[in-house]
């Protein structure tokens, strides 16, 4: 079985972006590929690092909303990132593999240097320009031949290729050169039509919400500002829940057609979308019910020396190739 890597950020709870976006395609995985799924704490703190307190507690959260959707731990290894140190110590040894500036050009670093501007200032601490030496870590560390991504995270994963090539051609082949599997972009709006849903944007659906929570954020969901009463004639395209149908809805074009004819409320249309929006997570309540916090520790447990074990095997054939294996050697 070839193995994937994919990695949640512990920074707030899963809503159904991160479901619609990830989740739901490493469930499918799980069963195709031995599956490493990664919380990684350490790649949270690059931007999180005055709030540690806060990256532990959603260590818990996120490793809830993950099992609560379906990721097995009986088919998927769901670690902790920070207490595999074979990852910090292959992030040295890489980080003389990547010059400053190649770091400074990652497109995707770029974009999110400039989203954080507030946090940064002016001025990027090493650690979150270095992140994609740690990811390349990441995903070396347990030999992944296959990280899912979505098509802006393309040029993250070139950076790793980048660190595996190099790293086999100086040291002699040691690394499995990972490939990309693109996943659809289903980036999703937050409620209020902004660009992205977040938690501290007050405008997301969380997995863990409740079915009248559900409701009432869609209630207040923007629609088209030029549809007022029942019987206007409405635009779906700059409608934020018509954008919301296109994820959950299979009668597209009926809902188009009737508003745009002023043939549909939006009241109704809304309810129609929470109804489709709580089916889709009342399997994943139901099975949150019945996890207990012993439990998921228990996994992360089992799962993060399951993971340990293996980094470490990578760990000695990298130092083995470079070395360094002074104690080992003939
Ligand atoms: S009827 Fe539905 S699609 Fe049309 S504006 Fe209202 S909420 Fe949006």
């Amino acid at each position: 079985m070839k193995r994937i890597l994919t990695g949640i950020r512990p920074t707030g709870k899963l809503h159904i972006g991160h479901y619609l976006g990830m989740l739901e395609q490493t469930v499918s995985l799980q069963n195709e590929f031995d599956t490493f799924v990664m919380i990684a704490d350490v790649q949270a703190l690059t931007d999180n690092f005055e709030r540690p307190k806060s990256v532990r507690e959603n260590v818990l959260e996120v490793a809830l909303d993950a099992i609560s959707s379906g990721i097995n731990p009986y088919k998927s290894t769901l670690f902790i990132q920070s207490l595999i140190p074979e990852i910090a110590e292959l992030t040295v040894y890489y980080s003389n593999l990547v010059t400053i500036s190649r770091l400074q050009q990652n497109p995707t670093v770029k974009t999110e240097i400039a989203q954080k501007r507030e946090l940064f200032k002016h001025s990027v601490t090493y650690g979150f320009l270095g992140y994609p030496i740690s990811q390349a870590a990441d995903i070396t560390a347990f030999q992944a031949s296959v990280v899912p991504v979505g098509e802006d995270q393309i040029p993250q994963l070139e950076q790793t290729r980048e660190i595996v090539r190099k790293f086999n051609s100086i040291y002699g082949e040691a690394l499995v050169l990972p490939e990309a599997r693109v996943i659809p972009n289903t980036r999703v709006k937050g409620l209020d039509g902004d660009a992205k849903m977040g938690k501290s944007l007050g405008n997301a659906i969380f997995l863990s919400d409740t079915a009248e929570n559900v409701s009432g954020k869609v209630s207040s969901a923007i629609t088209d500002p030029a549809k007022i009463r029942l019987r206007d004639v409405g635009n779906p395209d700059v409608c934020t829940v018509f954008e919301y149908h296109k994820l959950f809805s299979e009668n597209l074009e009926t809902i188009a057609d009737e508003c745009r004819a002023g043939d549909r409320g939006c009241v109704m249309c809304k309810r129609d979308l929470a109804q489709k929006v709580n089916a889709k997570l009342e399997p994943i309540r139901e099975k949150r019910a019945t996890l207990e916090p012993s439990e998921i520790f228990e996994i992360l447990f089992e799962g993060t020396n399951k993971a340990r074990t293996v980094a470490r095997e990578t760990l000695d054939v990298v130092k083995q190739h470079m070395h360094l294996d002074y104690f080992k050697a003939a």
